[in-house]
């Protein structure tokens, strides 16, 4: 059946199966087509100073302006990017993007302008050998400072890494940050804080948002004193009511991101931001 094209007389689920596929396919075309076309734009969200609400930083989240069906989140296209290797080139569009941004905030609001911007990176763009070279040569086409840009890698990521350890070493000699995303989420946390060059920690906005007593809600005081231990900074994700961001303070985060304080915006929103005061909400 499945070689006359999936009649619906036999094995039906084949149909829905090849469908899926050729959706992903289909939109592996697309992706393909919206990286030239410029259909791809970036949003970014401030991190905050818990002490004084101030934006200390962005970080840089891609959408996708699909002609048919609106903005697209990066959960609907990333893995089908992940999957064909298109991400090596939505990856070096975000990046470029990104730096170029900062730089030009930099320009008009001089300190106003947020101290750093967080890129997220996928293993595949980290096992491609020209990836150290890629960040440089962005770095010096915007003439952005490496200390400005914090490359974020997600567990997983970090697990698939390999050789691939040694861009992250290389880049961090030149200056650049990197962010352990997500933490927490993975069976392998330890080991990889053990292993990888890494300057921050990001604590899973699961974390955040459990604020039960006992086991799961001692994790976040749990995370800060190991990152203080071994000289890491750490981000809070996901707060999104008051109280998360008072718990999160007193238990002394300084730094956090999360709908409470903004939603990922546009480049023009978070320059009016930067205008209106500088504050954007007040921290806790
Ligand atoms: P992430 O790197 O952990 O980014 C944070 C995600 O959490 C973003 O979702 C953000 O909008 C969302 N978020 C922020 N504050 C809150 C909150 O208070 N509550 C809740 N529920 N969510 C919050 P988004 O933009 O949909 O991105 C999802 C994921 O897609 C990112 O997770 C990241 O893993 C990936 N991603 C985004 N942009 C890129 C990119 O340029 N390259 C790669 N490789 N991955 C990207
Ligand atoms: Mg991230
Ligand atoms: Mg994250
Ligand atoms: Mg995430």
């Amino acid at each position: 059946a499945a070689k006359h094209g999936g009649g619906s007389n036999c094995l039906p689920y084949t149909d829905g199966m090849a469908g899926a596929v050729a959706g992903s396919a289909a939109l592996g075309a697309q992706l393909r087509q919206a990286v030239d076309n410029g259909e791809l734009f970036v949003e970014y969200q401030p991190i905050v100073s818990l002490d004084s609400g101030r934006m200390t930083a962005v970080e840089a989240l891609v959408r996708w302006a699909h002609p048919t069906r609106g903005t697209l989140p990066p959960a609907e296209f990333i893995p089908v990017a992940e999957r064909t290797g298109l991400i090596v080139a939505v990856g070096d569009l975000v990046l470029r993007e990104a730096c170029r941004q900062l730089a030009s905030w930099s320009a008009e609001h001089g300190p106003l302008a947020p101290a750093a911007v967080n890129v997220n990176v996928s293993a595949r763009q980290l096992a491609e050998a020209s990836f150290t070279d890629r960040v440089a040569a962005v770095l010096a086409d915007t003439g952005l400072a490496p200390h400005r840009l914090t490359l974020e890698i997600t567990e997983s990521t970090a697990v698939a890494l390999g050789d691939a350890v040694t861009h992250l070493e290389a880049l961090r000699r030149m200056g650049v940050r990197v962010a352990l995303d997500d933490f927490g989420t993975d069976q392998s946390s330890l080991t990889l804080l053990q292993n990888l060059p890494v300057d921050e920690i990001k604590l899973d906005r699961s974390f955040v948002q459990r604020s039960a007593p006992g086991r799961a809600g001692a994790m976040p005081a749990a995370v800060l004193a190991l990152a203080r231990v071994v000289g890491l900074d750490v981000v809070a994700e996901g707060i999104e009511v008051p109280e998360q961001a008072q718990r999160l303070a007193a238990l002394g985060y300084r730094t956090a991101q999360g709908y409470h304080f903004a939603r990922p915006m546009s480049a023009d929103a978070v320059d009016r931001l930067l205008t209106a005061a500088p504050v954007t909400a007040a921290a806790t």
